[in-house]
């Protein structure tokens, strides 16, 4: 564990690992000048300004060079550490990188430790703690919408939200306090209805915010999208076209795909976990069946679930099949997307077909009810018709798809929960507030409501760092790479 006083110069690459045009290697600390001072050729570093850049040399002890840099310089508090730090931008080899390194720890830098650039910055003051994870989350971000969420969480858009919603829990804690110094007396000071409508405002807040969680998971790690249905519906060609790479085998043989095959792939901004399944029917083989039984476990945790019906084949057994299922799933949100409507000669998938159905690539509305019945249309949050071997109707299923990962919370503008640090932190909150709103309709005593009160403060103060301890910092910042 690193302590939480020092200030001793430290170095690393901060860029990624391997070869690239040029690689940036961080020095930050007190004396951090005198170490690149020892190895320096250029602009005198006395008194240098802060956010300056300069062309200059790296020399070894031996006086040859090193490498040619651009150096540049963040005085502190103004540098991402709070300390002065300067930025060598040198030549992408992977020993220069090494050498230059090596040099200034002989120089007397410290070779850094997993994420303690940004450690410093978090006990300097520069970032709260959930800043700092949303630094973690920037770095790992794989989609538009991940990336979105983990820079408002860095540029502290949360931290904010967090500090409105602690100035109303302690509004509502003087509230109490209030009551309690006048407990003497036996007066009620405050409004008990006002204390009521104000626990339940917060507590719908916090329980919104905990709810988040399960969408910004999904966002970060990849909506889980299960395709399922008969064997031979076209899943394996469905999961090809949408990953737009031939990943599963097709073939007409049914029992094809017997294992999971899954891939993720950003479609409009989102990161998506394609799941292909194993086609669900009754079988005796053995590898099959443990196929299904994975099937059946990817089902269950899944966001979307596409149910593929096979318009040439039997639908009537197909839907019976698919219904006996979307009721088992209550969380996810489903699709019923029937293929094949390109063989519309073939009598069975022609009423499938768009043109029959008369609103366009999509069966919603009307003509879904009219080819399922009100009822079963109902049952899913959308029909449609594609075809998946001719890529027909597959932007409209993305389109579809997408509305669906963000439909109850918005990457782009609501405060989004990612890391599950902070959802039990935000649960025990909300755990402590319900206890405070019940003691409310009990009628007891304002102190063990205030108590109830402090408890979801603490909470809350555990998320941006302004409560914690050696251990919980150690491991999150150990999180983070070398360099960072
Ligand atoms: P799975 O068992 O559900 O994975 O089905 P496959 O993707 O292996 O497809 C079974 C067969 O249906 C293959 O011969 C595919 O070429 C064919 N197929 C899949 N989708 C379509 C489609 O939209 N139109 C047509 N005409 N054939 C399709």
């Amino acid at each position: 564990m690193i302590s939480a006083v020092q200030t001793d110069p430290i170095v690393a690459v901060s860029t990624p690992s391997g070869m690239g045009g040029i690689a940036v290697v961080r020095l930050s600390g007190k004396g951090a000048d005198r170490v690149i001072g020892k190895c320096w050729k250029g602009v005198s570093l006395d008194g240098i300004a802060s956010h300056s850049a300069h062309l200059g040399k790296v020399l070894l002890e031996d006086g040859s060079v090193l490498d040619e840099v651009v150096l540049t310089f963040f005085k502190g508090p103004r540098s991402f550490t709070g300390e002065d730090v300067f930025e060598i931008s040198c030549h992408g080899s992977r020993w220069i990188q090494r050498e230059l390194v090596n040099l200034l720890v002989r120089h007397g830098a410290r070779a850094a430790a997993p994420g303690e650039f940004t450690q410093r910055a978090f006990m300097n003051g520069r970032m709260d703690l959930a800043q700092a994870e949303g630094v973690i989350d920037l770095i790992s971000a794989s989609s538009k919408a991940s990336h979105r969420m983990a820079m408002r969480q860095a540029n502290g858009r949360f931290t904010v939200y967090l500090d409105n919603l602690r100035d109303r829990l302690i509004e509502f804690a003087s509230l109490l306090e209030l009551e309690l110094d006048f407990s003497e007396e036996e007066v009620e000071f405050a409004d008990r209805k006002r204390l009521r409508d104000l626990a339940d405002e917060l507590l719908g807040v916090l329980r919104r915010l905990a709810a988040s969680y399960s969408t910004g998971k999904s966002l970060k790690d990849g909506v889980p999208v299960v395709i399922a249905g008969a064997p031979n519906a076209g899943k394996s060609t469905l999961l090809n076209q949408l990953l737009e790479e031939e990943k599963a085998i097709v073939s007409d043989v049914p029992g094809t795909t017997r294992d999971i095959i899954e891939d993720t792939c950003e479609v409009n901004g989102i990161l998506f976990r394609f799941i292909d399944t194993a086609g669900l029917r009754d079988t005796a083989d053995i590898v099959e069946r443990i196929g299904i039984e994975r099937a059946e476990d990817r089902l269950s945790r899944a966001s979307i679930i596409l149910w593929l019906l096979d318009t040439t084949g039997d639908t009537d057994n197909q839907l019976k099949e698919i219904l006996n299922r979307v009721g088992e799933l209550p969380d996810a949100s489903h699709l019923l997307v029937c293929n094949k409507v390109d063989l519309a000669n073939n009598c069975e998938s022609e009423k499938y077909s768009p043109a029959e159905a008369g609103q366009g690539e999509s069966l919603c509305g009307a003509a879904a009810e009219s080819l399922f019945g009100k009822e079963t249309a109902h049952l899913f949050d959308a029909c449609m018709s594609i075809s998946a071997s001719e890529g027909y109707g597959i932007d409209e299923l993305k389109g579809i798809m997408t509305s669906l990962a963000c439909k109850e919370y918005n990457p782009d503008t609501d405060i989004i929960l990612t890391n599950g640090r902070h959802y039990a932190a935000i649960l025990r909150g909300a755990e402590a507030l319900s206890r405070a709103r019940a003691a409310l309709d009990t009628g007891l005593s304002a102190d063990f409501i205030a108590q109830d009160v402090r408890e979801t403060l603490h909470h809350l103060a555990t998320l941006t760092g302004t409560i914690s301890t050696p251990d919980l910092l150690a491991s999150i910042f150990s999180r983070f790479c070398i360099g960072k």
